[in-house]
């Protein structure tokens, strides 16, 4: 138990972190790029938020929830997506009382109480952007294609853009009963839990899994087939947008995402090459959930993409970070007396922020160079009785195995320039 952590989570060791820092600065300058700012949440929130901004029918709240009383006997849960969370701050902060629209991204842990298994995992990480205050197409364009410009700068390229529009209050309703219509005779050959949705929300049968319920629906009424006029119009001004800025997509009548709180555009980006999990990117418009979480009519518009979904994308198409080797240095002695003079050089070196290393194991000086080369030092700095005596020291240049001595007291000029 001591050693072994909880099934669905992950180490991130320090060859791993750096895959992780290198996408997240890419997600950084990428947002930045396209004017969203970041925003920081707590990991957990009162249960009531998830429950309210989620769905109670989405299987979110009704099964994947890590929800626990706390000691104040409060009802808490881990967050499980990032939505619910901002469009709490955006209230609770009145963001709204702004200039509009406001743009914002986070990126940051997910809780999921799931089946874990490749690409799943209870706890999982999110870059997620929401838009608020605006019903303009042209903010839908926007955010899908921060979505795509993200996978193409990583260079990924076999993506498929699927979109859809689940319609509004006005036209859900129309849809929700000629679904049931259609459904009506067939109820005995749905599963359980479609037979529960067909009451509480039939529109979420479209996202079963099971091969006989899909069967079922898939000659049912579509909800882009009962949209109303101006959810129409919506929607094909997305598509043209998309269009004229080039992005390929696909519509996908089938799209209405596991969440309640869609209205309007839906999509997602599927990837080849990961199996069963192939959706790496979820969004949509929820022009009512700011109102539904208690605050003004207020239109957004978001998505999330998982992170580990994405970097294992990566790995299976070959896709290496492009990470710059960074030059450091490391400074070998050889006895207690060089080893205080070695330290306090480390240290000057560090302090003109030059990456320097040293031995703290009592290795020979042999052992030493050996290990310069397992930490990839760029150069090793020999200081031996002679060398301090004379106020110098030698520089090993590990790539070229050349060495020659340079003056201590022009050491740090020297590596600088070294280094550039
Ligand atoms: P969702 O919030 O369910 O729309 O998911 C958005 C994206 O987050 C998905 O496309 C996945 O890439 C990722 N994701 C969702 N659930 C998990 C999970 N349990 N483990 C890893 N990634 C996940």
């Amino acid at each position: 138990m001591l050693t072994k952590r909880p099934r669905g989570t992950n180490d991130f060791l320090p060859d791993d972190t750096i895959k992780w820092q290198w996408l997240e600065e890419k997600i950084r300058d990428l947002c930045s790029d396209f004017g969203y700012g970041e925003i920081r949440t707590p990991t957990f929130e009162h249960t009531e938020l998830f429950i309210r901004g989620v769905g109670e029918t989405t299987d979110i709240v009704e099964k994947e929830m890590y929800t626990f009383l706390d000691k104040g006997e409060r009802s808490i849960t881990l967050r499980p997506e990032g939505t619910a969370s901002v469009v709490r701050a955006f209230l609770e902060h009145k963001i709204y009382s702004k200039a509009q629209p406001t743009k914002m991204y986070y990126v940051g842990p997910m809780y999921r109480y799931d089946r874990p298994q490749a690409g799943r995992y209870r706890q999982f990480h999110q870059f997620g952007v929401e838009a608020f205050g605006s019903i303009d197409p042209a903010i839908d364009a926007e955010v899908i294609t921060l979505a795509m410009e993200l996978l193409n700068r990583l260079g990924l390229d076999q993506l498929a853009l699927h979109i859809n529009s689940v319609g509004c209050p006005e036209c859900r309703p129309i849809h929700k009963q000629e679904l049931k219509k259609y459904l009506e005779d067939s109820l005995d050959k749905l599963c359980d839990t479609c037979r529960q949705r067909y009451e509480k929300n039939p529109l979420r049968i479209f996202d079963c899994k099971s091969k006989e319920c899909q069967e079922l629906i898939k000659d049912a009424p579509s909800v882009t087939s009962c949209l109303c006029e101006e959810c129409r119009q919506h929607f094909d001004q997305v598509c043209n947008i998309l269009n004229s800025l080039g992005v390929s997509y696909e519509v996908d009548e089938g799209l209405v995402r596991g969440l309640d709180y869609y209205t309007r555009t839906t999509f997602e980006i599927l990837v080849e090459g990961i199996g069963a999990q192939s959706a790496i990117c979820g969004g949509g418009r929820y022009d009512k959930l700011v109102e539904q979480c208690g605050g003004p009519d207020i239109p957004g518009i978001g998505f999330a993409i998982g992170l580990e979904r994405l970097l294992m994308t990566l790995d299976i198409h070959g896709i290496k970070p492009d990470i710059p080797k960074s030059k450091k240095f490391f400074m070998a002695y050889v006895s207690d007396e060089t080893k205080i003079e070695a330290t306090k050089l480390v240290n000057e070196l560090r302090q003109n922020r030059l990456a320097a290393d040293m031995d703290y194991m009592g290795r020979s000086l042999k052992a030493q160079l050996k290990y310069a080369d397992k930490l990839d030092a760029t150069y090793t700095l020999i200081l031996g009785e002679e060398e301090l005596q004379k106020g110098k020291v030698t520089l090993r240049d590990m790539l070229k195995g050349e060495q020659h001595e340079v003056m201590l007291e022009n050491l740090i000029d020297y590596c600088k320039k070294l280094i550039k």
